[in-house]
């Protein structure tokens, strides 16, 4: 019911002329270019790379995003990028909510949420981060914790259908540490989230939004998160920077 997204977060790495040679790389080793695949494979690179990215995925299978959005939809904004040049380039996802975005650059729940409402006007959907800190999870409140961001993000806020929403659970923790969530401690968070949905958008509703775990995914330990049944798929930093690692990824999905 729900299709698996392998979705490599790029983070700041790779420059655009890096990227197109892996793009290229990549759909050449990918079946019939990603279009045989029963998961779907998405790339957010930083936003200089997109052009590539529409150079070489265009409106093929292989989607791609930005890591971020403005909050504003257009003006006096130095430095930001609008939904709406998201959009022109192509991008069917973008992310919102990183863990490093609101700690590094002071992200509050209400911008997540207007980020999300940006990202929706345009049609692209968003991939909406949420999860605790290690010093949270000891206090045993890493539910409410993660729950209230997805909530703050999502008040209000309307969905024209269940592939119009991403929810990935990423425990701070677990970000580039090379400590992943156990497969048990994770699906019991998607549940969580799948109920909070629930009780926002109907049972059936939530029951087809994807959500992913996303935490030092690797090829090791991705066949044990995805055989979760609320796990649908990996928000993957470090191992989607190598084509071997990201392709062993895509293969277990
Ligand atoms: P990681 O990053 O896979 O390197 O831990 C995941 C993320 O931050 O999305």
């Amino acid at each position: 019911m729900r299709r698996v997204l392998v979705a490599g977060n790029w983070k700041m790495h790779k420059t655009p002329s890096e990227a197109r040679v892996w793009f290229r790389e990549l759909k050449r080793l990918l079946p019939g270019g990603g279009s045989l695949l029963d998961s779907e494979v998405a790339l957010l690179p930083a936003f200089p790379i997109l052009p590539y990215a529409r150079e070489v995925f265009g409106e093929g299978p292989v989607a791609y995003g930005a890591q971020d959005v403005s909050a504003h939809r257009e003006g006096a904004y130095t430095g930001e990028v609008s939904a709406r040049m998201l959009k022109d380039l192509g991008c069917r996802y973008a992310i919102v909510g990183h863990s490093e975005r609101r700690r590094y650059h002071h992200e509050t729940d209400t911008l997540v949420r207007e980020k999300v409402l940006r990202l929706l006007e345009e049609g692209l959907t968003p991939i909406l981060c949420v999860g605790e800190p290690l010093e949270v999870r000891e206090r045993g409140e890493a539910v409410p914790y993660t729950l209230a961001q997805l909530e703050a993000a999502l008040e209000g806020v309307e969905l024209a259908g269940p592939e119009r929403l991403v929810v990935a659970y990423e425990p701070v923790w677990a970000i580039g540490t090379g400590k992943n969530a156990s497969p048990e401690d994770a699906e019991a968070m998607h549940q969580e989230i799948r109920q909070a949905l629930a009780r926002r958008y109907g049972e059936e509703f939530a029951a087809r939004v994807r959500v992913l775990y996303g935490g030092s995914v690797n090829p090791k330990n991705f066949a044990d998160l995805l055989s979760m049944p609320n796990v649908d798929g990996g928000l993957v930093g470090g191992a989607s920077l190598e084509l071997e690692s990201f392709l062993a990824l895509i293969k277990l999905a």
